[in-house]
């Protein structure tokens, strides 16, 4: 195997070509190596392997050339110097959270969170002996305030799922770095694209890759992103010993998901700006929250640490529930589905699907109305998009 070395490219070039592993067959697309384990020539071979002298491969739940190729081309984007693939976003949000915390140890988290985020934070740290504060993240005085001795860990999402709020990533990074604790940003709304985490003094960034990176609704995938040094102390025996692993055949997709990645986010992109300026010119629509309009409550950091909008979009239809069940209830082209940053335009309305499970309290201080709908823009052409919520629009009263 022959490995093109990670160059200084830009995210485009990085998208296509970065950390392409070709067999002796010289193939153009990068191979599927669907194996469990690999072959030694020698007994000599087979120890030096395991010594960690001869760097080549031992066993796929450690890794495995398609895994690999995953592996390094996210790192070559978002500027990580080491990142594991999970089987799934919460595998990688899982890991990243567990991996490096013990009994007696706090972690703080903005409480806007994807469901099972927070039930990871809530529910399952707890019973582990790791106690966790929620805070309204939108505000640096809200973290500062729940910081305690043993706080070790911040966890958080920017923009959040789904009413796309955003948190000051450089300020809880500092914040972070003035405790000695760690910050993991969950950044699946942004994409790689539109924010780098690691550049705004994350430590830590975390994927679902079963968004905008296959982006195309064929499978499930996650990643860890960091450095060398966490990922050797902390990751690495959590990764290797529990086993959460990517298929090959799934890294396979995911490459080629990346290979499209920019193209379909600007599009999808452009297409939102174009959808929530319609919506918020509705009569039949309370709230339009899209962190690309100057009315965003955030607009401020969005222009700091953002580089675009987003591919999704938020928004309140009037009368609640009867109101959001007509609007999707009318739709014809954009489906009902909790997926994102798929090529399908997709809607959710998160109080009785995604976010079901969250007390009304909780719902409520997340800013999920019962007349909240979460719009993901999909490649469909913009006049049919626009075309099919104009009708909807039309039979809410
Ligand atoms: C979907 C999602 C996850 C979980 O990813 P899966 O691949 O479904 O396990 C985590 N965080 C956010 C923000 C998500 O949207």
């Amino acid at each position: 195997m022959t490995s093109d070395k990670t160059r200084n490219w830009k995210p485009r070039t990085t998208l296509v070509h970065d950390a392409t592993l070709r067999s002796q067959y010289g193939e153009m697309s990068e191979a599927i190596f669907l194996t469990q384990g690999y072959v030694y020539k020698t007994a000599e071979a087979a120890e030096a392997r395991f010594k960690g002298e001869d760097p080549g491969f031992i066993y796929s739940r450690y890794a495995n050339p398609t895994v690999d190729m995953f592996e390094r081309r996210m790192c070559a984007l978002e500027g990580a110097e080491e990142g594991r693939a999970m089987a799934s976003g919460m595998a990688a949000v899982a890991a990243a959270i567990l991996c490096s915390l013990r009994a007696g140890d706090h972690i703080v988290a903005a409480r806007a969170l994807f469901g099972s985020c927070r039930w990871i934070v809530e529910t399952l740290a707890p019973r582990y002996g790791i106690e966790a504060t929620l805070v309204d993240g939108k505000d640096i005085a809200n973290w500062e305030q729940a910081v305690r001795p043993n706080t070790k860990l911040f966890f958080l999402e920017s923009p959040t799922n789904p009413t796309l709020e955003v948190i000051d990533i450089a300020a809880v990074a500092a914040l972070a770095n003035s405790i000695g604790a760690r910050l993991v940003v969950d950044n699946v709304f942004a994409t790689p694209l539109l924010q780098r985490p690691l550049e705004l003094g994350a430590h830590v960034v975390v994927y679902s890759a079963t968004k905008h990176i296959d982006g195309q609704g064929r499978c499930l995938g996650g990643i860890v992103l960091s450095d060398k040094a966490w990922v050797e102390e902390h990751l690495q025996d959590y990764f290797r010993h529990t086993g959460p692993s990517m298929s090959p055949f799934n890294a396979w997709t995911l490459l080629k998901g990346l290979e499209t990645l920019a193209v379909r986010v600007d599009q999808q992109m452009r297409s939102a700006a174009r959808i929530a300026d319609l919506l918020a010119q509705a009569p039949q629509i309370e709230r339009v929250i899209y962190p690309g309009r100057p009315d965003h409550p955030q607009a401020d950091i969005i222009a700091r640490q953002m580089s675009g909008g987003s591919t999704l979009i938020c928004f309140d239809v009037k009368g609640g529930r009867a109101g959001a069940f007509a609007f999707q209830n009318a739709l014809d082209i954009v489906l009902l589905s909790n997926n994102l940053g798929d090529a399908k335009s997709l809607i959710t309305h998160p109080a009785t699907t995604t976010h079901k499970n969250l007390s009304d309290e909780a719902r409520a201080e997340s800013g999920i109305g019962a007349g909240t709908l979460r719009l993901s823009i999909g490649l469909e052409d913009i006049d049919d998009l626009v075309e099919d919520i104009e009708q909807a629009l039309a039979s809410v009263r």
